[in-house]
Protein backbone atom coordinates (compact mmCIF):
# COMPACT_ATOMS: atom_id res chain seq x y z
CA UNK A 1 0.00 0.00 0.00
CA UNK A 2 1.26 3.37 -1.39
CA UNK A 3 1.93 5.31 2.46
CA UNK A 4 -0.11 8.18 2.90
CA UNK A 5 1.21 11.81 2.11
CA UNK A 6 2.18 14.81 4.38
CA UNK A 7 -0.17 17.53 5.08
CA UNK A 8 2.11 20.85 5.73
CA UNK A 9 0.32 23.81 6.31
CA UNK A 10 2.45 27.70 6.59
CA UNK A 11 0.59 29.55 8.39
CA UNK A 12 1.42 33.84 8.54
CA UNK A 13 -0.14 37.05 9.36
CA UNK A 14 -0.33 38.63 5.97
CA UNK A 15 2.97 40.18 4.75
CA UNK A 16 5.44 38.52 7.33
CA UNK A 17 7.15 37.00 4.02
CA UNK A 18 5.19 33.34 3.95
CA UNK A 19 4.45 33.81 -0.21
CA UNK A 20 8.06 34.14 -0.07
CA UNK A 21 9.48 31.47 1.74
CA UNK A 22 7.18 29.26 0.28
CA UNK A 23 8.00 29.57 -3.40
CA UNK A 24 11.06 28.92 -2.52
CA UNK A 25 10.01 25.61 -0.66
CA UNK A 26 8.25 24.87 -3.79
CA UNK A 27 11.38 25.31 -6.13
CA UNK A 28 13.76 23.27 -3.98
CA UNK A 29 11.10 20.40 -2.62
CA UNK A 30 9.60 19.91 -5.81
CA UNK A 31 7.68 16.30 -5.07
CA UNK A 32 5.68 18.84 -2.65
CA UNK A 33 2.13 19.36 -4.35
CA UNK A 34 0.52 22.78 -3.70
CA UNK A 35 -3.11 23.04 -2.09
CA UNK A 36 -5.17 24.97 -4.50
CA UNK A 37 -8.00 27.52 -2.41
CA UNK A 38 -10.58 28.59 -4.15
CA UNK A 39 -11.06 32.35 -3.54
CA UNK A 40 -13.58 35.07 -4.17
CA UNK A 41 -10.73 38.00 -3.98
CA UNK A 42 -9.64 39.49 -6.99
CA UNK A 43 -6.64 38.00 -9.28
CA UNK A 44 -3.90 40.15 -8.08
CA UNK A 45 -1.70 40.72 -11.54
CA UNK A 46 0.59 37.89 -12.34
CA UNK A 47 -1.68 35.34 -10.12
CA UNK A 48 -3.30 32.31 -12.76
CA UNK A 49 -6.55 31.02 -12.22
CA UNK A 50 -6.50 27.22 -10.85
CA UNK A 51 -2.38 27.49 -10.11
CA UNK A 52 -2.44 30.14 -7.24
CA UNK A 53 -6.30 30.18 -6.64
CA UNK A 54 -9.39 29.00 -8.29
CA UNK A 55 -10.94 32.47 -8.72
CA UNK A 56 -14.57 32.30 -8.22
CA UNK A 57 -17.67 34.55 -7.21
CA UNK A 58 -19.08 34.49 -3.91
CA UNK A 59 -22.16 32.87 -5.27
CA UNK A 60 -20.37 29.85 -6.68
CA UNK A 61 -18.58 29.79 -3.29
CA UNK A 62 -21.56 29.89 -1.56
CA UNK A 63 -22.91 26.91 -3.59
CA UNK A 64 -19.58 24.58 -3.16
CA UNK A 65 -19.96 25.31 0.54
CA UNK A 66 -23.28 24.54 0.80
CA UNK A 67 -22.81 21.58 -1.02
CA UNK A 68 -19.68 20.57 1.55
CA UNK A 69 -16.86 20.66 -0.90
CA UNK A 70 -14.73 21.95 1.49
CA UNK A 71 -12.48 20.69 4.60
CA UNK A 72 -12.71 24.20 6.11
CA UNK A 73 -13.59 27.65 4.58
CA UNK A 74 -13.03 31.25 6.18
CA UNK A 75 -13.67 34.65 5.17
CA UNK A 76 -10.52 36.70 5.39
CA UNK A 77 -9.79 39.92 4.85
CA UNK A 78 -13.23 40.32 3.85
CA UNK A 79 -13.35 37.56 0.92
CA UNK A 80 -13.76 33.39 1.28
CA UNK A 81 -11.47 31.14 0.76
CA UNK A 82 -11.90 27.24 0.97
CA UNK A 83 -9.87 24.33 0.59
CA UNK A 84 -11.08 21.34 -1.28
CA UNK A 85 -11.85 18.26 0.35
CA UNK A 86 -11.75 16.06 -2.71
CA UNK A 87 -8.98 17.32 -4.25
CA UNK A 88 -6.93 16.83 -0.77
CA UNK A 89 -7.80 13.74 -0.03
CA UNK A 90 -7.12 12.50 -3.69
CA UNK A 91 -3.75 13.79 -3.32
CA UNK A 92 -2.33 12.29 0.12
CA UNK A 93 -4.49 9.20 -0.43
CA UNK A 94 -2.31 8.31 -3.38
CA UNK A 95 1.02 9.12 -1.56
CA UNK A 96 1.79 12.90 -2.51
CA UNK A 97 2.26 15.41 0.24
CA UNK A 98 0.74 18.92 0.13
CA UNK A 99 1.47 22.19 1.17
CA UNK A 100 -0.85 24.64 2.02
CA UNK A 101 -1.43 28.56 2.74
CA UNK A 102 -3.60 28.52 5.31
CA UNK A 103 -5.02 31.97 7.68
CA UNK A 104 -4.81 30.13 11.43
CA UNK A 105 -8.81 29.96 11.08
CA UNK A 106 -7.72 27.41 8.26
CA UNK A 107 -4.77 25.43 10.14
CA UNK A 108 -7.00 25.14 12.97
CA UNK A 109 -9.59 23.64 11.27
CA UNK A 110 -7.56 21.30 9.21
CA UNK A 111 -5.92 19.99 12.81
CA UNK A 112 -9.49 19.79 13.68
CA UNK A 113 -10.26 17.19 10.42
CA UNK A 114 -6.60 15.80 9.97
CA UNK A 115 -5.59 15.57 13.40
CA UNK A 116 -1.87 15.10 14.19
CA UNK A 117 -2.04 13.80 10.67
CA UNK A 118 -1.85 17.82 9.56
CA UNK A 119 1.67 19.71 10.77
CA UNK A 120 1.32 23.17 10.97
CA UNK A 121 4.55 25.55 11.20
CA UNK A 122 3.99 29.49 12.21
CA UNK A 123 6.41 31.88 10.24
CA UNK A 124 6.27 35.27 12.41
CA UNK A 125 7.49 38.59 11.38
CA UNK A 126 10.21 40.14 13.77
CA UNK A 127 7.78 42.69 15.01
CA UNK A 128 4.83 44.33 14.11
CA UNK A 129 6.33 48.00 12.95
CA UNK A 130 8.62 45.34 10.78
CA UNK A 131 5.45 43.92 9.19
CA UNK A 132 3.65 47.11 8.92
CA UNK A 133 7.02 47.63 6.67
CA UNK A 134 6.93 44.32 4.48
CA UNK A 135 2.89 45.59 3.98
CA UNK A 136 3.36 49.11 2.86
CA UNK A 137 7.07 47.97 0.56
CA UNK A 138 4.81 45.53 -1.12
CA UNK A 139 2.63 48.24 -2.27
CA UNK A 140 -0.56 45.39 -3.67
CA UNK A 141 -2.70 46.60 -1.01
CA UNK A 142 -4.79 49.93 -0.29
CA UNK A 143 -4.49 51.62 2.89
CA UNK A 144 -7.45 50.74 4.33
CA UNK A 145 -6.67 46.91 3.55
CA UNK A 146 -3.40 47.33 5.44
CA UNK A 147 -5.19 48.61 8.54
CA UNK A 148 -7.32 45.57 8.74
CA UNK A 149 -4.53 42.87 8.20
CA UNK A 150 -2.39 44.92 10.74
CA UNK A 151 -5.75 44.54 13.11
CA UNK A 152 -5.66 40.77 12.47
CA UNK A 153 -1.81 40.17 12.60
CA UNK A 154 -1.49 41.52 16.18
CA UNK A 155 -4.46 38.15 17.14
CA UNK A 156 -2.60 35.99 14.76
CA UNK A 157 1.27 36.77 16.53
CA UNK A 158 -0.44 35.92 19.60
CA UNK A 159 -0.99 32.30 18.44
CA UNK A 160 2.65 31.77 17.58
CA UNK A 161 2.89 29.13 20.20
CA UNK A 162 -0.06 27.06 19.43
CA UNK A 163 1.51 24.93 16.58
CA UNK A 164 3.65 22.37 15.86
CA UNK A 165 6.59 24.59 15.00
CA UNK A 166 7.04 28.42 14.94
CA UNK A 167 10.04 30.10 12.40
CA UNK A 168 10.90 34.00 13.00
CA UNK A 169 11.18 35.37 9.48
CA UNK A 170 14.02 38.06 10.38
CA UNK A 171 16.58 37.51 8.26
CA UNK A 172 14.93 35.65 5.09
CA UNK A 173 18.06 33.56 4.20
CA UNK A 174 18.19 31.85 8.25
CA UNK A 175 14.20 31.94 8.20
CA UNK A 176 14.66 29.27 5.17
CA UNK A 177 17.01 27.43 6.64
CA UNK A 178 14.87 26.64 9.58
CA UNK A 179 11.97 26.39 7.55
CA UNK A 180 13.38 23.87 5.13
CA UNK A 181 14.92 21.70 7.70
CA UNK A 182 11.90 21.03 9.33
CA UNK A 183 9.81 20.45 5.84
CA UNK A 184 12.49 17.67 5.23
CA UNK A 185 12.13 16.21 8.61
CA UNK A 186 8.63 15.69 8.19
CA UNK A 187 9.00 14.61 4.42
CA UNK A 188 11.56 11.84 5.16
CA UNK A 189 9.64 10.69 8.32
P1 LIG B 1 2.99 37.17 2.80
O1 LIG B 1 2.86 36.11 1.78
O2 LIG B 1 3.27 36.61 4.18
O3 LIG B 1 1.85 38.13 2.81
P2 LIG B 1 5.25 38.18 1.19
O4 LIG B 1 6.05 36.96 0.95
O5 LIG B 1 4.47 38.76 0.07
O6 LIG B 1 4.31 38.02 2.49
O7 LIG B 1 6.26 39.26 1.79
C1 LIG B 1 5.85 40.58 2.09
C2 LIG B 1 6.94 41.55 1.66
O8 LIG B 1 8.06 41.41 2.54
C3 LIG B 1 7.45 41.28 0.25
O9 LIG B 1 7.71 42.51 -0.37
C4 LIG B 1 8.74 40.48 0.50
O10 LIG B 1 9.68 40.67 -0.54
C5 LIG B 1 9.24 41.06 1.81
N1 LIG B 1 9.98 40.11 2.67
C6 LIG B 1 9.76 38.79 2.86
N2 LIG B 1 10.61 38.27 3.76
C7 LIG B 1 11.42 39.28 4.16
C8 LIG B 1 12.51 39.38 5.09
N3 LIG B 1 12.96 38.35 5.78
N4 LIG B 1 13.08 40.60 5.26
C9 LIG B 1 12.62 41.68 4.57
N5 LIG B 1 11.61 41.66 3.67
C10 LIG B 1 11.00 40.47 3.47
P1 LIG C 1 -4.04 36.25 -0.02
O1 LIG C 1 -5.31 36.93 -0.40
O2 LIG C 1 -2.97 37.21 0.42
O3 LIG C 1 -3.57 35.27 -1.06
O4 LIG C 1 -4.38 35.35 1.25
C1 LIG C 1 -4.98 35.93 2.36
C2 LIG C 1 -5.04 34.91 3.47
O5 LIG C 1 -5.95 33.84 3.14
C3 LIG C 1 -3.70 34.25 3.76
O6 LIG C 1 -3.51 34.31 5.17
C4 LIG C 1 -3.89 32.84 3.30
O7 LIG C 1 -3.15 31.97 4.08
C5 LIG C 1 -5.37 32.62 3.53
N1 LIG C 1 -5.89 31.50 2.72
C6 LIG C 1 -5.59 31.16 1.44
N2 LIG C 1 -6.26 30.06 1.07
C7 LIG C 1 -7.01 29.69 2.13
C8 LIG C 1 -7.92 28.60 2.37
O8 LIG C 1 -8.21 27.75 1.53
N3 LIG C 1 -8.49 28.56 3.60
C9 LIG C 1 -8.20 29.46 4.56
N4 LIG C 1 -8.80 29.30 5.73
N5 LIG C 1 -7.36 30.48 4.37
C10 LIG C 1 -6.76 30.59 3.19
Amino acid sequence: MTAKGKIIIIVAPSGTGKSTLIKQLKEEFRELHWSVSFTTRPVRPGEVDGKHYFFISKEEFLKKKNQGDFIEWAEVHGNYYGTSLGFVESKINHGFSILFDLDVQGADNMKKHFGDEAHVIFIAPPSLAELEKRLRDRGTETEDVIQVRLSNAKSEIQRKDDYDYCVINDELEHAYVDLKKIVKGLLEN
